[in-house]
């Protein structure tokens, strides 16, 4: 039947006294599945039998009438309602309105009115509900993302921000209105300008789309990092009229990235800034005073001084202890404007800025080492550190950062072989000697190679008997252009590059195999001495080296003395003693060099299995001179004697010194007055005249 709707429509029909409706609706295929009388009844049908579709009467004015009940069934169902009335007054009619209905029908009402005015409802609420699922589905999105939503209709100038865009700053739903300012004024200062271009472009359709991570305040005033997507909308002319988008909060992620980026330029231990983040502000400075020619800077260099020892001695943490506690007071003598840094290890460089002349930086250098030198706990032990400073002022020849730093650090070189805890200012000269330490240690590797040395033999006599009872070997280097070269010219560097070790194993294997070579010769009890330096002393094998030595060279233990000085004996005192010790049963005696220029504790003398104490030739060449030379040689003469210790006084050059010497009742000496150092040659020489005159 061309009337009938296709499927069975469920009706509920409220209010309704008369039939003739239910027979229409019936005429056109729809089923009454149950009529309701009262509010309560049409409510509880709607929910147990989900009709399709209300049909209310509204002719009836009872106290609660079809349109009340309609208005009640909208408060829990989008139900469609058709209205039929007889009345059409505008109040009535704007009453029903407020309930939504899908029509509203005047009597007569005749079946393929009602036909229409069902198909229509129907077809509604279908549009209707698609529209109501997948705006919930849209909301179940956005909160799922966990994304705020903002929506600007650019012609009325408001934007909806979603409940959750207002959460992620801390408000509540309500004290956020619809004003773009709303946004704007909660924007991080530093970042609005930028965030505004950004939207402008996007919206004049520079840019394909807004993506942004920009700072905006939270309720509490804390900063909240925020990255925002949108995307415009535009008119049938191409304008746009609304752009949209999300955004979501990013704190966490940002917080990670800069503390990532902190770390990299900043050192962990003291938190100073490091290396890298040092050099940055080093070049932008030098930049800087391109532009500005009288703005002058400078930089400090600083290592502490006998760091090593503290870590060795004392451990690691209280080293770490002494490394922060130097940052802190460095920090203290500086102004906020310069910069510290740790570069590695125990070394700091400083960046001075405004600083007029090198007086200026001299006085940060002197306020520095005086900060510095207060004691401080490490441990138990309380400590003086000091460090030594190297002072680079800027001048326009500097191009890049690591000139000025590398004059600063050759300055502090200078500085710690002047002895330490002082500053130095860098010339030009220094440098040089930089040009030439560096050559060296390209030559000495070809020494070593070619074995270009030559061992001399500087005898020690007694005063008594006149007598050669010993030989010092002292080592020269035959340089092939520039000829002779002396011990104090590259050992230092000898000691740095390692080169040491063959240089010292060749001398100690020379000496031992030529003073083997003398006893043979009727010399039998003649011993000869060898130095040792600090690496070499300090090397595993030392004690292993020296037995194999006087194994193959067939020297008996007494005819070998090993020196070292008074600084390297003293630099970890338990473990020169268990050197020493272990030297003494193989029957190698030692000798303490360059005694009184060390750092003197009596103490350790005792602890030490020692033979002879040397003492520096700066001493004896005072004697004349000056009172307290005299009164150190008499004092440590004594001393010696009471701890049974040999003397032997270095550096004799006149009969004056000789004669002080055997009036205190010194016995060996040694010295140009007696002889320079010799060959092997001419002191054979030396002892085949001796022999003769026997
Ligand atoms: P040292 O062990 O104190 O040696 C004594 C130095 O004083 C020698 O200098 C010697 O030539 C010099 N001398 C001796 N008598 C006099 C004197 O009357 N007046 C003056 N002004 N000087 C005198 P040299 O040979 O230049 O050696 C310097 C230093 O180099 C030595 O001091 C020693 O510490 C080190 N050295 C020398 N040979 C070797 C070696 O084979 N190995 C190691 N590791 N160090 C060495
Ligand atoms: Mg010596
Ligand atoms: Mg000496």
């Amino acid at each position: 039947m061309k009337d009938k709707i296709p499927m069975a429509i469920k009706i509920l029909l409220v209010e309704f006294s008369a039939t003739e409706i239910q027979q229409l609706l019936e005429k056109v295929g729809c089923q009454v599945i149950a009529k309701a009388a009262t509010s309560d009844a049409a409510l509880a049908f709607v929910r147990e039998l989900v009709p399709d579709l209300a049909i209310i009467d509204i002719r009836l004015q009872g106290p609660v009438d079809g349109i009340e009940i309609a208005a009640r069934m909208r408060a829990s169902s989008q139900l469609p309602i058709i209205f039929i009335s007889n009345t059409a007054d505008k109040q009535t009619m704007a009453r029903a309105l407020l309930t939504a209905p899908s029509a509203y029908l005047i009597e007569p009402v005749e079946s393929r009115q009602l036909y229409a005015a069902i198909l229509l409802a129907l077809y509604q609420y279908k549009f209707e509900e698609k529209t109501r699922k997948s705006k919930e589905r849209y909301e179940l999105i956005i909160t799922a993302t966990n994304d705020g939503v903002w929506d600007w209709d650019l012609k009325t100038d408001v934007i909806y921000f979603s409940p959750r865009w207002k959460s992620m700053l801390g408000y509540r739903e309500d004290e956020i209105g619809t004003s773009p300012t709303e946004w704007f004024k909660r924007i991080h200062p530093d970042d609005e300008k930028q965030l505004r271009a950004e939207l402008n472009s996007h919206i004049n359709g520079i840019s394909p789309r807004l993506e942004r991570e920009y700072r905006m305040m939270n309720a509490d005033g804390k900063i909240v990092w925020m990255l925002i997507r949108g995307l415009v909308v535009c008119d049938g002319q191409g304008v746009a009229c609304r752009i949209a988008g999300s955004q979501s909060e990013i704190t966490t992620r940002k917080m990670a990235e800069e503390r990532l980026a902190y770390d990299a330029l900043h050192d962990p231990l003291t938190d100073l800034p490091n290396r890298v983040l040092f050099m940055d502000r080093l070049s932008f400075r030098i930049e800087h005073t391109k532009r500005h020619p009288n703005e002058f800077f400078a930089v400090l260099f600083l290592d502490l001084d006998r760091f090593k020892v503290v870590n060795d001695s004392l451990g690691h943490s209280a080293g770490d202890q002494l490394l922060i506690t130097t940052a802190l007071r460095i920090q203290q003598c500086l102004r906020p404007e310069d910069t510290v840094s740790r570069l590695s290890g125990d070394e700091f460089a400083i960046l001075l800025n405004e600083v007029h002349d090198i007086s200026d930086a001299v006085r940060v250098a002197e306020r520095i080492r005086a900060r510095l030198v207060t004691t401080t706990l490490l441990g138990s032990i309380e400590r003086s550190p000091t460090a030594s400073i190297g002072i680079a002022l800027y001048h326009n020849n500097y191009e890049k950062p690591d000139e000025i730093l590398r004059d600063a650090d050759l300055a502090m070189y200078r500085a710690k072989t002047l002895g330490r805890n002082r500053y130095q200012v860098f010339d030009s000269s220094m440098f040089a000697g930089a040009v030439a330490l560096l050559q060296m240690e390209g030559e000495l590797k070809r020494a070593v190679a070619r074995k270009e040395w030559q061992v001399l033999y500087q005898p020690i006599v007694s005063i008594e008997s006149n007598e050669i009872i010993g030989v010092e070997a002292l080592l020269r280097w035959q340089h092939p252009q520039r000829g002779t070269v002396f011990p104090l010219e590259f050992i230092s560097v000898a000691e740095d590059t390692g080169y040491i070790i063959p240089i010292g194993e060749y001398v100690l294997r020379t000496a031992c195999m030529q003073a083997k070579a003398w006893r043979d010769a009727g010399q039998p009890h003649l011993w000869v001495a060898v130095n040792i330096s600090a690496r070499q002393f300090q090397h595993e094998n030392l004690v292993g080296m020296v037995a194999k030595i006087l194994d193959e060279t067939g020297l008996k233990s007494d005819g070998l003395r090993l020196e070292v000085t008074e600084s390297v004996a003293m630099q970890n005192l338990d473990y020169s003693a268990l050197v020493l010790r272990e030297l003494d049963q193989l029957g190698v005696c030692t000798s303490l060099d360059d005694f009184g220029t060390g750092y003197s504790s009596l103490g350790y003398l005792k602890r030490f299995p020692l033979k002879v104490l040397k003492i520096d030739q700066s001493f004896i060449q005072d004697i004349q001179v000056n009172k307290n030379s005299e009164a150190i040689t008499r004092a440590v003469i004594a001393m010696a004697r009471s701890l049974n210790l040999e003397v032997v006084a270095e550096g004799v050059e006149q009969v004056e010194q000789l004669e002080f010497l055997r009036s205190l009742g010194c016995a060996y000496v040694q010295g140009f007055f007696i002889s320079h150092p010799l060959s092997e040659l001419e002191l054979s020489d030396v002892f085949e005249k001796q022999a003769r005159k026997r």
